[in-house]
């Protein structure tokens, strides 16, 4: 049975399905004008991995992630580069969809493109003006918060908490009564696109969006509504409270995934620090299954760190799985083999039911990666059972185990286990206190370009 960090109730709680047998998901999908970075990947992952695992489990899945195709940014670069909205967001729309495809994430089943909800967008707001959950001023409708009791429930906050800090942040609107209140729909403003609607010509808000195209697509009470943590507050605060004050019941589990460091510091638009998927993949073109690896590594819960040193790890890590599929492939071993090691698949199972914990999930992979080279050098009829459990459960993951990949380096799964073997060495060199043979044996691995680094996890090596 899953157990799964709620972020309502902040706790690990049974995964319950609405309906036996099928999970129902939203995630929130991207504002398409500029370059999808590695914070985009690591959010569109988080569910992949979330869904290919349900889907392993048995469940049947409906994916839905939506695509914002109209807000300010889009308008501005449109206005700035003289084309229309919807030129921009097309194209912007599959660079994303290209960058997601070489990332090997799956397409959701549902893309609902906010400019294709507008009309079920202003029904909803409708019902809202018509219930005094909203009102309307000159510059559009907004929702009165303070008439939603539980608003501040994802974040745990009470509504005079929450004020007190959108005070300070947030100038003194005079259209509005609260300063909590947000805009569910916005005044035309001139040069801009607008749909018409009974408060006059506009577009609608970021979060009455999602709210619309979730419970259109899922129906009330659907079971998971996730996204970047960042998002808890305000947007997934104001899906959920426009829901409530419609008397709808909204996703009835939530799910956040953590942010990303790059080189030591928060990736952030202050910083510039963004790092573009693109940069990452023409690097070095295992990238893009090491990024995979690397996230899967990391609780989707806890902030990750990229920098070159944990990319080029993850890449070792991807080309000792690539080296154990060729290894098993010149041994006349089929990679698919329904031989399964039912121990390591049951742990496999127990630690990704526990909140997803794939990287005890990952752990068990490579474990069973090691089993398999053993087997395969003393050519045991185990190894057939080791390699089909150690591709089938990286798959699941969404872990491409590729025969023919990532042999830049010769003869790598020799390689790699002698190298293996010297980093062991010098661990247990260091643990007898024999420092002047661990370093030698430093030295030696560094004389053939290969890094070794202790960390608080244990012992790293990766080609420099
Ligand atoms: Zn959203």
């Amino acid at each position: 049975m899953l157990h799964l960090h709620d972020t309502l109730t902040g706790q690990l709680v049974e995964f319950v399905p609405r309906a036996e047998g099928h999970v129902s998901l939203y995630a929130c999908g991207p504002t398409v004008y500029d370059h999808p970075h590695l914070g985009h990947a690591r959010q569109a992952m988080t569910y992949d991995i979330a869904r290919r695992y349900l889907e392993w489990r048995g469940y049947v899945v409906h994916h839905v992630a939506n695509v914002t195709d109209i807000d300010d940014n889009i308008i501005n670069r449109a206005q700035a580069e003289g084309r229309t909205e919807s030129e921009v967001a097309i194209e912007w729309e599959r660079v994303y969809d290209e960058a997601m495809a070489a990332l090997d994430i799956l397409l959701p089943h549902d893309r609902p493109h906010a400019t294709e909800y507008v009309e079920e967008m202003v029904e909803f707001i409708e019902e809202l003006v018509a219930t005094r959950s909203a009102y309307v001023t000159d510059d559009g409708v907004y929702l009165r918060v303070r008439s939603v009791a539980d608003y501040g429930a994802l974040v745990h906050r009470t509504h005079d908490e929450l004020a007190e800090g959108a005070g300070a942040r947030v100038e003194v609107d005079e259209n509005k009564e609260d300063p909590l209140d947000f805009a569910l729909w916005k005044a035309a403003k001139s040069g801009e696109p607008t749909w018409p609607s009974p408060w006059g010509e506009g577009r609608p808000g970021w979060h009455i969006e999602c709210a619309t195209m979730s419970l259109a697509l899922l129906g009330d009470g659907f079971d998971l509504h996730g996204g970047g943590d960042d998002l808890v507050f305000p947007h997934h605060t104001n899906e959920r409270a426009e829901a409530v004050a419609a008397g709808r019941t909204f996703s009835r589990y939530w799910m956040h995934n953590a942010m990303l460091n790059i080189g030591g510091e928060k990736m952030s638009k202050s910083l510039n620090n963004f790092t573009t998927v693109q940069d990452l993949l023409d690097e070095d073109p295992l990238n893009g299954r090491a990024l995979r690896l690397l996230l899967l590594q990391t609780h989707y819960r806890k902030t990750l760190e990229i920098n070159p040193a944990v990319m080029a790890q993850a890449r070792e890590g991807i080309r000792r799985l690539d080296a154990m599929a060729r290894k098993a492939v010149a041994a006349g071993l089929a990679l698919d083999s329904p031989d399964r090691d039912t121990d390591a698949v049951d742990r496999f199972t127990e630690a990704m039911d526990h909140d997803f914990g794939t990287p005890e999930a990952m752990a068990i992979v490579f474990e069973m990666v090691r089993h398999a080279n053993r087997a395969l050098d003393d050519e045991s009829a185990d190894a057939a059972r080791y390699v089909g459990t150690a591709v089938e459960l990286a798959n699941v993951l969404g872990v491409r185990v590729e025969p023919s990949g990532g042999s830049d380096d010769g003869d790598g799964d020799h390689d790699d286990e002698e190298i293996e073997a010297l980093v062991e060495a010098r661990s247990e060199a260091k643990a007898s206190k024999d420092f002047a043979r661990a370093d030698a044996i430093r030295d030696e691995l560094a004389a053939r370009g290969i890094v070794v680094e202790d960390t608080p996890t244990g012992t790293i090596w990766y080609r420099a």
